[in-house]
């Protein structure tokens, strides 16, 4: 909430703070100058789980702390941050603001060159963190107590901070009724719901090879040769979208049952097809193997083959079981859990050979998109002329750079605007996740 404005009208909310301190300070910002001001909170569904996120956001887990700490008091030299992302399976932002705890608790320092361990013990604070984590508990529970209060709303404020003297406003909607329309007129509705059922969203290929690979015993640095690389890709949906995003939350939530696509999500999926205008077609569909959803991600595979009177070439092979370890974690070690795990069947090297035309490269969910870099690679050394990938989702937010300034040779810098940049408005950003402005269409990025 940037704003210092002193006649600020209204605020509102799409999507509630995580804590009725943080929207008491946000709605404070109205009416200063004024002789009256509106604030209207439009609770989301989804507010718990983005609470959540953000609160276990910066946590590491002591598996991982014990990582960071052994890395450096067993290296000869300094370690910058991305030289420990080979050593530890941390996220970026994570590691930074670990490595900034350690700091203060004197168990590293910064040097030239980049980090040192400083030999001093350092114990694992659980007691810390789980005040932490009950505290963000605490306030998220108030948080909804709020929304759901049949008290007045500034008496549960001002109780919130404390103020003994916290009584009934007489103005607020539980004290005076509702002020506010609560038919939507069909326009906006009509409006909304087109809006809500876009679909497409480019999936782009990465350029670079991670940092330092060696040390993982991957041969692979700089940048990502353009001949086995993937080319621009489309996903039906981002995981942090409204519309299709609410669809692909559920269908990607934990434990959800797998299960072959239904007909409005391939109907979906055709329009994304439609709509990509890419240079060349392609000439054949080819899917990703998975543990967790054969049956998902092949039969969207046929059917979007079927659409496009295209061949089905088959899953690729899962070598030695496929990749190890779950998603998530940072580049480095996803790209060493992928290495070498994807191939190609013989009958679908076969037919790549004879095809004059890119494959079409389908996965359930881009995340870091290794596996799919690394298959691509696959595919081109058995002959493939070119590497479309689709995806029903995208899980790039937290991989993704953050929010790109204008100008400054394409330097990357937090925009300090986006909720992932608010959140931590107060420490430097450097201690919040990557910002989120680089998700335009998410519902946690809203300006
Ligand atoms: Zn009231």
């Amino acid at each position: 909430m940037g704003f210092d404005k002193p006649d600020l009208g209204f605020v509102v909310h799409l999507g509630a703070p995580s804590s009725p301190v943080a929207y008491y300070q946000q709605v404070g910002r109205a009416g200063r100058a004024t002789e009256n001001a509106d604030v209207l909170l439009l609770p989301g569904r989804e507010d718990p789980a983005i609470w959540s996120y953000f609160a276990h956001a910066s946590m590491p887990t002591p598996q991982r702390v014990t990582q960071v700490l052994e890395a450096l008091a067993g290296a000869e030299r300094p370690l910058s941050t991305a030289a420990l992302e080979t050593r530890a399976d941390l996220k970026r932002s994570t590691l930074e603001v670990l490595l900034k705890v350690l700091d203060v608790d004197g168990a590293v320092r910064r040097v030239q060159g980049g980090w040192v361990a400083t030999g001093a013990d350092w114990a694992y604070d659980h007691a810390r963190y789980d005040r932490i984590g009950q505290a963000r508990q605490d306030e998220a529970a108030a948080m909804l107590a709020y929304e759901t209060t049949d008290g007045c709303r500034m008496q549960f404020l001002q109780s919130a901070l404390d103020d003994p003297d916290a009584q009934p406003c007489g103005r607020c909607d539980r004290c005076a009724g509702g002020w506010y329309p609560v038919e939507v007129p069909v326009d906006a509705a009509t409006a909304a719901s087109a809006t809500l059922d876009r679909v497409g969203v480019e999936l782009a290929p990465r350029s670079l090879w991670p940092t330092g690979m060696a040390a993982l015993g991957i041969p692979v640095s700089g940048r990502i040769a353009a001949g086995r690389n993937l080319s621009p890709g489309r996903s039906l949906a981002r995981l942090t979208d409204l519309g299709w995003g609410n669809r692909m939350r559920e269908l990607f939530a934990t434990g959800a049952p797998d299960a072959p696509v239904d007909t409005a999500l391939v109907q979906a999926c055709t329009r994304v097809l439609a709509e990509w205008e890419w240079k060349l077609r392609p000439a054949a569909v080819v899917s990703m193997p998975s543990r967790s959803r054969p049956a998902l991600i092949a039969s969207l595979a046929q059917a979007l083959a079927g659409i496009g009177r295209l061949p089905y070439l088959g899953a690729l092979d899962a070598v030695d079981d496929g990749p190890r370890g779950e998603p998530g974690g940072n580049s480095a070690y996803r790209l060493a859990a992928v290495w070498g795990r994807f191939a190609v069947p013989d009958a679908a090297a076969t037919a790549l050979a004879s095809l004059g035309g890119p494959v079409l490269l389908v996965d359930d969910v881009a995340d870091s998109r290794w596996s799919l870099t690394v298959a691509a690679g696959a595919l081109h050394d058995a002959g493939a002329a070119g590497v479309l990938p689709f995806t029903l989702a995208q899980a790039l937010t937290s991989a993704e750079p953050p929010h790109r300034t204008s100008g400054a040779g394409g330097r990357m810098a937090p925009c300090r605007r986006c909720p992932r940049c608010r959140v931590w408005p107060i420490s430097s950003t450097a201690a919040s996740p990557a910002c989120a402005s680089s998700a335009p269409r998410s519902p946690t990025s809203r300006r």
